[in-house]
């Protein structure tokens, strides 16, 4: 069986074609400038035709999916032979509010409840509901599949997902807790419990989803218990442009100091605040450990490098902040048999690793720092000699989590 996976942003659609006998990529690619000019790369990954990169007119989302059966289906870029050879289509959507605890196939009621939950996620969930009626338009007899961001979070007890604030704001607007990466902490999780021979039973994981947008999540038995995102991603530790848990009065404050607007001042904290905002030249980790005279390949100083001192605090604050949420898990689940790294700086800096661990020797964890210092694509245990909890790096794949679940939705 073929599974068609999509995520789809307001101007951006991603797309993988799976095989779900093994779980291979048969091609993936990405619409990009929807509804402006439009560019479509497209790349076969199960023989050896070219990759497809060019620009071309999408003025909507239903004319992206079209240029994409084009493309797996034609002769000389294709993957399949006909629309008739997928099975299937999951959609990553970004929030499923208090009504989905799992993946669904999708209907009229689910798309209703998807468009009742616009009010939580206004940017992500009218973009995956394009992409979800381009679908239904394009493909109309292909089973589609709804994967959830929030949807593992719903485990959250009532008084870790409860904000401190007039209760009517839950009651009448759904405001509480939601958090997201949902996929992603569950994909990891499931590796590491597998991998430590945790599946069943009691067991205790946190989770560090470690990318542009970063969250961790607290992980009971395989049940998330706590996670750092809230309503919304602006909730937790500092992240590229976020300015993750601050005091609220701030956007109060930004906007008198600056003389702009509340929604302004969101602006800041959401665009121009995490490591940007004090680092001041970039989002992206490599650039600011670069700048902090770290060698990204192996997470250790360079000798005689110069070291800017705002890159430093960077890290600095990242790292400790991610430690300081750790340690507040490590309450939540009563101790702790595994911290998980993942996504693109979980996965890929042994710097912020090290770092991070580096605060974590009082819950008794600790990393091997030359296992520590390597990096590779696939699972790694950097876990030190002397631990007790462990330490491991999984590599997130979100797309396939995605693939699996409607799989096992279809089938039944
Ligand atoms: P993601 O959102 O998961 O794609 O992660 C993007 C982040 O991962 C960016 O901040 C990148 O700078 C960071 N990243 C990717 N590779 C590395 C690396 N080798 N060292 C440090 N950060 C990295």
């Amino acid at each position: 069986m073929n599974v068609l996976v999509i995520n789809a942003g307001s101007s951006s659609l991603k797309y993988q074609l799976f095989d779900m006998k093994n779980e291979k990529i048969l091609a993936k690619g990405l619409c990009d400038r929807i509804g402006l000019d439009g560019h479509l790369k497209h790349k076969p990954e199960a023989n050896d035709k070219p990759v497809y990169d060019e620009d071309i007119s999408l003025p909507t989302h239903a004319e992206a999916i079209s240029a994409v059966i084009e493309k797996l289906t034609s002769d000389e870029y294709g993957v399949i032979s006909s629309l008739s050879e997928i099975n299937a289509v999951g959609h990553r959507v970004v929030h499923g509010g208090r009504k989905f605890s799992s993946s669904v196939l999708i209907n009229d009621e689910v798309v209703a409840a998807i468009e009742d939950c616009v009010r939580l996620a206004p940017l992500h969930n009218p973009a995956n509901l394009m992409g979800i009626r381009a679908c239904q338009e394009g493909m109309p007899n292909v089973p589609q599949v709804a994967v959830f961001d929030t949807a593992f979070h719903n485990t959250i007890p009532e008084y870790a997902y409860t904000y401190p604030i007039p209760y009517k704001y839950y009651e009448e607007n759904d405001i509480r807790r939601y958090g997201f990466h949902g996929t992603s902490h569950r994909f990891v999780s499931d590796v590491a419990l597998q991998e430590l021979g945790l599946k069943n039973g009691k067991s205790r994981l946190i989770t560090c989803h470690l990318g542009n947008g970063s969250s961790l999540a607290a992980i009971f038995s395989g049940k998330s218990v706590d996670t750092t995102m809230g309503v919304t991603p602006l909730e937790g530790i500092p992240m590229g442009t976020r300015c993750g848990s601050v005091d609220p009065s701030l956007v109060d404050i930004i906007a008198s100091v600056d003389g702009i607007s509340l929604k302004e001042a969101m602006d800041v904290l959401n665009k121009k605040s995490g490591v940007l905002g004090i680092y001041g030249k970039s989002s992206d980790f490599r650039d600011i450990e670069t700048a902090a005279g770290v060698n990204i390949d192996t997470g250790f100083m360079k000798e005689g490098a110069p070291i800017d001192a705002r890159a430093k605090l960077a890290l600095d604050v990242f790292s400790y902040q991610v430690a300081k949420f750790i340690g507040s898990y490590v309450v939540a689940l009563g101790g702790l048999d595994a911290l998980v790294f993942t996504a693109g700086i979980g996965e890929n800096s042994p710097y912020v690793r090290r770092s991070i661990c580096k605060h974590l020797g009082g819950i008794g964890l600790y990393i091997n720092e030359k296992v520590n210092a390597v990096r590779v694509s696939e699972y790694l245990d950097v876990s030190g000699e002397k631990t007790k909890p462990k330490v491991l790096v999984i590599p997130t794949n979100e797309e396939l989590a995605i693939a699996r679940d409607t799989i096992e939705i279809v089938k039944k």
